[in-house]
C-alpha cells in the first residue's frame, strides 16, 4: 500500500533530511528537527507523489491518502492534547506547500484551519483573548476564500476598509473583538452570496479543500514561471505539510522571527536575524512594522532602541541560540531558520541551508574547515563558481530597489554606471573629459574598440553571448548587457527607448548589470569588489584538486597580465585580428586588404610584421614559458573595412584613393554570409603571404622572448575553421617553411606545435584524419555551436529567448554547451583524434570554456585544458576543481 503520509513531532519522525525527493525540503527538515528532539509543532507531510496523483485523477485526492491523513491527525491530537473540530480544545492547523527546491512565495498556504463558528469561541476562551480569536477567524475566512474558494482577496479588503471607515478606525489594531466578529459575519454573508453556499463549517471539509488547493497552486502562473526561470521540473510536484498551529500573536510573551546561524552577507559566525513581538510570520515579511534584532550585539550595531530578543526573553534566546548551534553542527552548514514563540514557549517552524553572498560563502566554508566541520574538498564544492563574479567586479547593492528599464543577456559580469553615448567617438571624447560613459549600440563592430575600451560598460540591443560586444567586453573585464531586445536604439534621434516607452537621451545616466542582464535608470549604489584571504585559501584547495589546466583567451598584454594575476596557466587563444584594431594599425590593415595584388599586400604586411612581433614578444614574456596558443587571422576581411559613406570618404582621403574606387573594393569584398564565407584558414589559402607574415612574427618573437627571459618559448600555432585535412596541410606547410627560415636566421632551435581549431562539424567527424597533421585540437565551440545548429551566433538571441520561454530549448547553447548535439561532436572528435595521436593535447577556447556546466563536461570527456576570458579564470579554476572532485567521488 502506498505510504502517502509521514508524521513528525514529539521527538519522533517517520522521515528524515535525506527524504527531500519524497517530502520536499520543508517536510524533510521538519522531520529531521523532530527526530533531533527539537521543539517542532507536531504535523504530517503528504508526499510529493500525491501531487502527480492529484493531476492525473481530475484534481482529486486519493482515499487512501485521506485515511492516512486522519491517522496522522490522531497522532497530532495526542501530541497536543487537542482535537480537530473540538468545541472545547480545538486543534488548529497550518497547511503549507513544500517542494524539493525552494520556491519562495510561489504557492499557497492556509493558516488557522479548523476554525468555525464554534471553535472560534473556544480559541478565544483558551487564549483568554476574544479579539485575537475573531481576528484569527476572519483571517482564516479571507485566506480560505482566496486560496481555496477562488475569491479575489480584494473583495475582503473592501469590506474591511468600508467597516474601518464606518467605525472611524485607521489601523486594524484599533478594531475590537465585537467589531472583528461583525466583519466575520460580513465576510461569510458575502461569500455565501458570491458562491451560493455557506462558508464550510466542517473542519474535515476545510482540510481536504486546503490540501487540494495547495496541490493546485503547483500549476499557478507564478509557480510555472518561477520553475521555468530556475529550471525546476514540473514533474517534481510539491509536498503538503499539515502542522499544528502555534501563535506568535498571543500577547507580549509571544513573537515570531527568522534567523541565519551565521551572517549571510559577511559570513561572520554570529546569530543574525530579526523578530517581532506579538506577530504572525506574515507580519515580518510584510514589512509593516520594523523588526527587532535577535542579539544584543546586532541591536547595538544597528543603533536601535528596541530591545533585542536576547534582552527581552533571555531564556528563550538561550534555548534558541543553542538550537541554532546544534542545527549547524548537525547539517554542517549555515542554516536559515524560522521560529515562533507562543507565550514564552519556543517552536521551530523551518530550517534550511541559508542563501549567502559569495563573500559569505567563502568565509563560511573556510571557517568550517578550521572548525573541523567540513573537509577542504567539501569547502571547494560549496562555492558556486559563477558567484565569484561578485568578488571580481563591482556589484549593485542588493538592498537597493531596482527600476528596470530593459534587459538582455548577462554578457559580461559586473555593474557600471555612466552617461549614455551612442558612438565610440563620443565615448572617447567624454572619457577624455573625465566623464564616465555607457556605450549604447545596436551591436558593436571591431571599429568600436577604442570606445569600448574607454566605456565603463557596454549595452547592445542585438547579438548573443558570443557577439562581438560580448566577447570583447568579457576579454576586457568590462560589464556588458548584450542583445537587450526589450530596448530600442534610435541612433538618428539619439534616444534609447526602454520598457514601457521610457525614453532616455544622450548624456542621461543609466546603470547596467552585466551579471543579471538588467538595465536600470540612473545611478545606483554599488559594492566594490574585495578579494579576501578566504578566496586565496579556497583557490589553493581548488587548484590542488584540479586535473585540467586553465588558460585564458587574451589578445593584448593587459588581458594577459590580468589573466596571470587571476591564475591563468597559459594562453589558449590569442585572436590575432584584435591586434589590428589598435591605434593606427587599422590603416595599415586596410592598406593590405585593399591592395590590388600580392605585391601591394606584401608591402603592407611588412609594416604589420613589427607590430605583431612586438605584441607576441610581450605575450610570451608575460607568460614566461607557459604555453601560448596564437591563432592565424580568422574573420572575414570586410570586417576591417569602412561602411558608411562618411567613413569611406575619410579612409579614402587617408589612403589617397578615390572614394568611388574604395567603395567598389569594399563592395567586391562584401559577402552575403560572411560567417560561412571567406574567413579562417580560407584566407591563408587565398593569401598565403598573410599566414607567412604572422608565422614570422610568432617565431621571431619566440626567439626574442626566449633570449630576454631565459625561458624557452614553445609557441602553439592554431589554424582556424579547418574542415578539410588538406586545408591544414597547406597552411601547416607555410608555417613550417617560415619556421625553418627563422631558425636558420636566428641560429636557434624553436620547438613549436601546429594544431587546429575544431569548429566545424566536418572537422569533428574527420578528426582521425586531421589529427595526422594537427598536433593539438582546440574546440571552438562558438562556431561549432553556430554550425551544428545552423543558428547565427550574432542574431540568435532574438529568437532563442522565445525558444526558452516556450520550452523548446532549456538554455541558450551559446552560453552553456549543448551536450547532446555539439557535445556529441566534441566526444567524437576527442575519441577519433586520440585514436590517431594518443598524446594529443585537447582544449576548448569557445566561450563555454568559462561556463561551469560546460567545464564539467570537459572534465568528463578528458580534455587537457579549458581557456576563457581573463575574469573568468578563477571561475574556471573552481569549476574544474569541482568537476575533478565529483569525478573522484564517483
Ligand atoms: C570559437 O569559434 O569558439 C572561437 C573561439 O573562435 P571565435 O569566437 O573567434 O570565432
Ligand atoms: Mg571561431
Amino acid at each position: 500500500m502506498t505510504k502517502w503520509v509521514y508524521t513528525f513531532g514529539n521527538g519522533k519522525a517517520e522521515g528524515r533530511a535525506s527524504d527531500v525527493t519524497l517530502l520536499g525540503g520543508k517536510g524533510a527538515n521538519l522531520a529531521e528537527m523532530a527526530s533531533l528532539g527539537l521543539p517542532v509543532p507536531p504535523g504530517l507531510t503528504i508526499v510529493t507523489e500525491a501531487c502527480s496523483w492529484f493531476y492525473t485523477h481530475g484534481r482529486t485526492l486519493p482515499d487512501a491518502m485521506k485515511a492516512q491523513v486522519l491517522d496522522g491527525l490522531a497522532h497530532m491530537e495526542k501530541a497536543t492534547g487537542r482535537r480537530f473540530g473540538d468545541p472545547e480544545r480545538p486543534l488548529l492547523l497550518s497547511v503549507r506547500s513544500g517542494g524539493r527546491a525552494s520556491m519562495p512565495g510561489m504557492m499557497d498556504t492556509v493558516l488557522n484551519l479548523g476554525l468555525n463558528d464554534h471553535t472560534v469561541e473556544a480559541l478565544g476562551h483558551d487564549a483568554g483573548d476574544a479579539r485575537f480569536a475573531w481576528d484569527s477567524y476572519r483571517r482564516f475566512i479571507q485566506m480560505y476564500g482566496d486560496v481555496v474558494l477562488g475569491l479575489d482577496h480584494e473583495v475582503f479588503e473592501e469590506i474591511l476598509e468600508d467597516e474601518k471607515a464606518r467605525l472611524g478606525h485607521e489601523y486594524d489594531t484599533e478594531l475590537s473583538a465585537v467589531e472583528w466578529q461583525h466583519i466575520t459575519q460580513l465576510y461569510k454573508a458575502m461569500l455565501e452570496e458570491e458562491l451560493g453556499e455557506p462558508f464550510p463549517q466542517d473542519p474535515q471539509e476545510q482540510l481536504w479543500g486546503a490540501i487540494a488547493a495547495v496541490f493546485a497552486s503547483w500549476m499557478n502562473a507564478r509557480a510555472v514561471t518561477y520553475r521555468q526561470l530556475h529550471n525546476i521540473p514540473t514533474a517534481w510536484g510539491t509536498a503538503v505539510n499539515v502542522q499544528a498551529m502555534v501563535f506568535g500573536n498571543l500577547g507580549n510573551s509571544s513573537a515570531t522571527g527568522v534567523a541565519f546561524t551565521r551572517n549571510p552577507s559577511t559570513g561572520v559566525k554570529e546569530l543574525y536575524g530579526e523578530f517581532l513581538v506579538n506577530a504572525q510570520g506574515e507580519d515580518v515579511v510584510a514589512g509593516i512594522r520594523t523588526p527587532q534584532s535577535i542579539t544584543e550585539a546586532a541591536r547595538i550595531a544597528s543603533g536601535s532602541e528596541k530591545p533585542s530578543l536576547e534582552k527581552l526573553m533571555p531564556e528563550v534566546f538561550g534555548e534558541f541560540s543553542a538550537i541554532c548551534t546544534r542545527l549547524e553542527a548537525h547539517y554542517r552548514d549555515m542554516q536559515d531558520v524560522e521560529f515562533t514563540i507562543e507565550r514564552g514557549k519556543l517552536w521551530m517552524l523551518q530550517t534550511r541551508t541559508g542563501k549567502r553572498t559569495a563573500k559569505a560563502a567563502m568565509r563560511i566554508a573556510v571557517d568550517m574547515v578550521d572548525e573541523k566541520l567540513i573537509g577542504q574538498d567539501e569547502a571547494v564544492t560549496r562555492i558556486e563558481p559563477a558567484s565569484l563574479d561578485q568578488l571580481l567586479h563591482p556589484t549593485i547593492d542588493p538592498r537597493f530597489e531596482r527600476t528596470v528599464i530593459g534587459s538582455g543577456l548577462p554578457a559580461s559580469p559586473g555593474a557600471a554606471t555612466g552617461e549614455i553615448v551612442f558612438t565610440a567617438e563620443e565615448a572617447v571624447e567624454a572619457s577624455e573629459a573625465g566623464r564616465k560613459v555607457i556605450l549604447v549600440r545596436v551591436e558593436t563592430s571591431p571599429e568600436d574598440i577604442h570606445g569600448m575600451h574607454t566605456a565603463e560598460g557596454i549595452l547592445t540591443t542585438r547579438g548573443g553571448m558570443t557577439s562581438h560586444a560580448a566577447v570583447v567586453a568579457r576579454g576586457m573585464g568590462t560589464p556588458c548587457v548584450a542583445g537587450a531586445g526589450t530596448m530600442r536604439v534610435d541612433l538618428r534621434g539619439e534616444r534609447l527607448i526602454g520598457l514601457g516607452g521610457v525614453t532616455l537621451g544622450k548624456g542621461d545616466i543609466i546603470t547596467i548589470d552585466g551579471s543579471s542582464g538588467q538595465v536600470l535608470k540612473g545611478e545606483v549604489p554599488m559594492l566594490q569588489p574585495e578579494l579576501s584571504g578566504d578566496f586565496g585559501r579556497i583557490m589553493e584547495w581548488a587548484d590542488r584538486n584540479r586535473r585540467m589546466t586553465v588558460r585564458t583567451n587574451a589578445d593584448t598584454p593587459q588581458d594577459a597580465r590580468a589573466a596571470r594575476s587571476f591564475g591563468a596557466e597559459g594562453i589558449g587563444l590569442c585572436r590575432t585580428e584584435h591586434m589590428f584594431f589598435e591605434g593606427d594599425r587599422i590603416h595599415v590593415m586596410r592598406e593590405m586588404i585593399l591592395a590590388e595584388g600580392e605585391e601591394g599586400r606584401r608591402l603592407a604586411l611588412d609594416k604589420l610584421l613589427p607590430m605583431q612581433r612586438s605584441d607576441f614578444t610581450a605575450l610570451f614574456s608575460i607568460m614566461h614559458g607557459l604555453p601560448v596558443t596564437i591563432r592565424m587571422l580568422d574573420p572575414p576581411l570586410h570586417e576591417f573595412l569602412p561602411k558608411s559613406d562618411a567613413e569611406i570618404a575619410e579612409v579614402a582621403q587617408a589612403m589617397g584613393m578615390e572614394p568611388a574606387h574604395l567603395r567598389q573594393r569594399v563592395d567586391a569584398l562584401h559577402e552575403f554570409n560572411p560567417m560561412l564565407g571567406h574567413r579562417g584558414c580560407r584566407l591563408a589559402i587565398s593569401y598565403p603571404e598573410i599566414a607567412e607574415m604572422q608565422a614570422r612574427a610568432i617565431f621571431e618573437a619566440a626567439v626574442e622572448a626566449a633570449r630576454e627571459t631565459g625561458a624557452p618559448v614553445v609557441p602553439e600555432i592554431m589554424v582556424p575553421l579547418v574542415g578539410l585535412r588538406a586545408e591544414l596541410d597547406y597552411v601547416k606547410g607555410c608555417i613550417d617553411r617560415v619556421a625553418r627560415t627563422v631558425m636558420d636566421e636566428a641560429g636557434m632551435r624553436i620547438d613549436y606545435l601546429v594544431g587546429t581549431m575544431i569548429e566545424l562539424p566536418r572537422a569533428a567527424l574527420r578528426a582521425h584524419s586531421i589529427a595526422e597533421a594537427a598536433e593539438f585540437f582546440s574546440f571552438g565551440t562558438n562556431d561549432l555551436t553556430q554550425t551544428t545548429f545552423g543558428i547565427s551566433r550574432d542574431d540568435a538571441s532574438a529568437f532563442l529567448t522565445t525558444y526558452q520561454r516556450k520550452g523548446i530549448i532549456e538554455h541558450d547553447p551559446f552560453i552553456s554547451l549543448d551536450f547532446d548535439g555539439v557535445g556529441e561532436l566534441i566526444r567524437i572528435a576527442t575519441e577519433r583524434g586520440r585514436r590517431t595521436r594518443n598524446d594529443m593535447k585537447l582544449g576548448i577556447c569557445g566561450e563555454h570554456g568559462g561556463d561551469p556546466a560546460s567545464i564539467h563536461f570537459c572534465e568528463d570527456i578528458g580534455l587537457d585544458y579549458v581557456s576563457c576570458s581573463p575574469f573568468r579564470v578563477p571561475i574556471a579554476r573552481l569549476a574544474a576543481a569541482q568537476a575533478a572532485i565529483r569525478g573522484k567521488n564517483g
